[in-house]
């Protein structure tokens, strides 16, 4: 794909740079992380064809379309600290190499989350934009695909030609998200639409638990979000955002985006209608009766293993790196027979360990806990080894189809009835690999401890006879007002109770007046 040089093709550069960024957690995403999961050339191109990736999406339609793929380089560390700002200024400036190698272009498509934070730039999205914007001229069509879960900046609207976001919480439209961008990009360039971008920002921001889009209200605001370009000829796109909390920046919450055909006032009259229905249901769309303290929650989630048919789904969601805990001190101190387990617990000093002493043996560890002081601290135990090694493999799950991952080394541990699976590369459980890679069989499990947000929803929530989610002082908290923001705006709800919206602001400015500006 992509290597054939058709004549008269239209020629697309294909990139991403992509972290949702926790601002508060003391780690950076360095280069070495981004580095990990880089794909360039051909791994790119080829590899990433077919994935559930945007990327995936971007290439499904070019390649059906004829159109010659330039790779740039693509990057997506999923949820992490900020980025240093060393990373972003290596990534960026390896973006616009990649444009000044493969002009002359016809568009750009780009997967940026929309949640990065820099120790140094509360905006990187908007600089990168800025800066690819500057090197290509005002012309040259720009699409982005975003995360649902980006904070979008005025900025970066007004750089794009048009932007996309995912639907749905857990992301299983990642592809889909990549193939509308592509769609509208080639409709672009064959002259059949005119898009027109309008974004409104929405002075309303939720913990991401309460982002799952199967949860109503929110549910029925995506619905009307799917159902515009069906009910009105021209419109050709919409999306609604809901912001990430733990990203500390002016720009932070729900934003909506809504891309027309030739008709700018049309696409800013939907958009602000979309954001006023947020901001209506404010108040509906904060489920706070969803989240337990941690004794209420443990308790609960014994006394439904002990009468559910199936396993309970134990949620400690606040964890942001994979290696809190709260929950796991618990059912390994009052273990009463249940069968626990716990995969993914990030603790490459306990993999690590249990590689060198091998299966079979016992070790004293000190396991998880380690990554802030809100993280739980680590648990003192006596652990027996039932695997060690590296893990590397090909993701099957929904959002994670065809992905190579690779956790390095890492152990599966036996303490009591408790089963815990670590390993050195944080990542989050959200699919059935995080159990069968380790030979844990879901169904045979009491109790499974979790820590994903609400993409784990797409697999295990048809599973579990019971979901219960816990809210713990972790980074993640339900409870906003519980962390250090510096640059969140005021006025933004449920921050301030109180807050009051006047409704949809002044218009964005065309990204062809914004060409020249942006200080990166
Ligand atoms: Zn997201």
């Amino acid at each position: 794909m992509g290597q054939s040089t058709t004549k008269g093709a239209f020629r697309i550069a294909v990139g991403g740079f992509a972290l949702e960024s926790v601002s508060f957690l003391p780690q950076l995403t360095g280069l070495g992380d981004f580095e990990r999961e880089a794909r360039r050339g051909a791994e790119l191109s080829e590899g990433l064809a077919g994935t559930a990736t945007v990327a995936g999406g971007f290439l499904g339609v070019l390649d059906a379309a004829g159109a010659e793929v330039l790779p740039l380089v693509y990057t997506d560390c999923s949820a992490a600290g900020s980025a240093s700002d060393e990373a972003f200024e290596h990534f960026r400036d390896e973006l616009l190499a990649g444009l000044r190698q493969a002009a002359p272009l016809d568009g750009l498509l780009l997967f940026l989350h929309g949640a990065m934070t820099t120790p140094e730039r509360p905006d990187p999205e908007g600089n990168l934009l800025a800066a690819l914007r500057r090197e290509v001229g005002p012309g040259l069509p720009i699409m982005v695909a975003f995360d649902l879960h980006a904070n979008l900046s005025p900025r970066t609207a007004e750089l794009c030609t048009a932007l996309f976001g995912f639907h749905f919480s857990p992301h299983v439209d990642m592809a889909e998200t990549g193939a509308r961008a592509a769609r509208c990009l080639l409709a672009r360039l064959a002259g059949r639409q005119d898009p027109q971008l309008a974004m409104v920002k929405v002075p309303v921001v939720l913990p991401s638990i309460f982002t799952a889009t199967g949860l109503a209200p929110l549910s029925e605001i995506v619905a009307e979000s799917l159902a515009l370009p069906e009910r009105s000829a021209g419109i050709i796109d919409a999306s609604v955002f809901c912001g990430f909390a733990y990203a500390d920046t002016p720009d932070l919450g729900f934003s909506v985006a809504v891309v027309s055909d030739g008709d700018l006032a049309l696409a800013r009259a939907e958009a602000s209608d979309l954001a006023q229905r947020v901001w209506d249901r404010r108040a509906a769309l904060l489920h706070e009766g969803l989240v337990e303290d941690l004794d209420g929650g443990i308790a609960k989630a014994r006394d439904l293993a002990r009468r559910a048919d199936g396993p309970v789904v134990l949620l400690e969601h606040a964890d942001r790196l994979n290696d809190s805990t709260w929950c796991l001190r618990r059912l390994i101190a009052e273990n009463d027979g249940l069968a626990v387990h716990c995969p993914y617990l990030w603790d490459p000093e306990t993999a690590a360990a249990a590689v060198a002493v091998g299966v079979g043996s016992r070790l004293a560890v000190a396991l998880g806990g380690k990554s802030s002081e809100r993280a739980g601290g680590p648990i003192a135990v006596e652990a027996e080894v039932l695997w060690a090694g590296e893990k590397v493999f090909t993701g099957k799950g929904p959002m994670r189809r065809g992905r190579r991952i690779d956790l390095g080394p890492a152990a599966l541990l036996r303490i009591g009835k408790v089963t815990v699976s670590v390993i050195s590369n944080s990542t989050t459980a959200i699919d059935l690999d995080a159990l069968e890679q380790f030979g844990i069989d879901f169904a045979e499990q009491d109790i499974v401890l979790l820590r994903s947000k609400t993409h784990f929803r797409a697999v295990y929530e048809p599973l579990a006879a019971a979901i219960v989610i816990v809210d713990t002082p972790d980074w993640g908290t339900a409870e906003l007002t519980q962390l250090p923001y510096r640059l969140a705006p005021s006025g933004l709800f449920p921050l301030d109770r109180e807050a009051e919206w006047q409704g949809a602001e002044a218009p964005n400015e065309s990204h062809e007046k914004q060409a020249q500006q942006g200080d990166d």
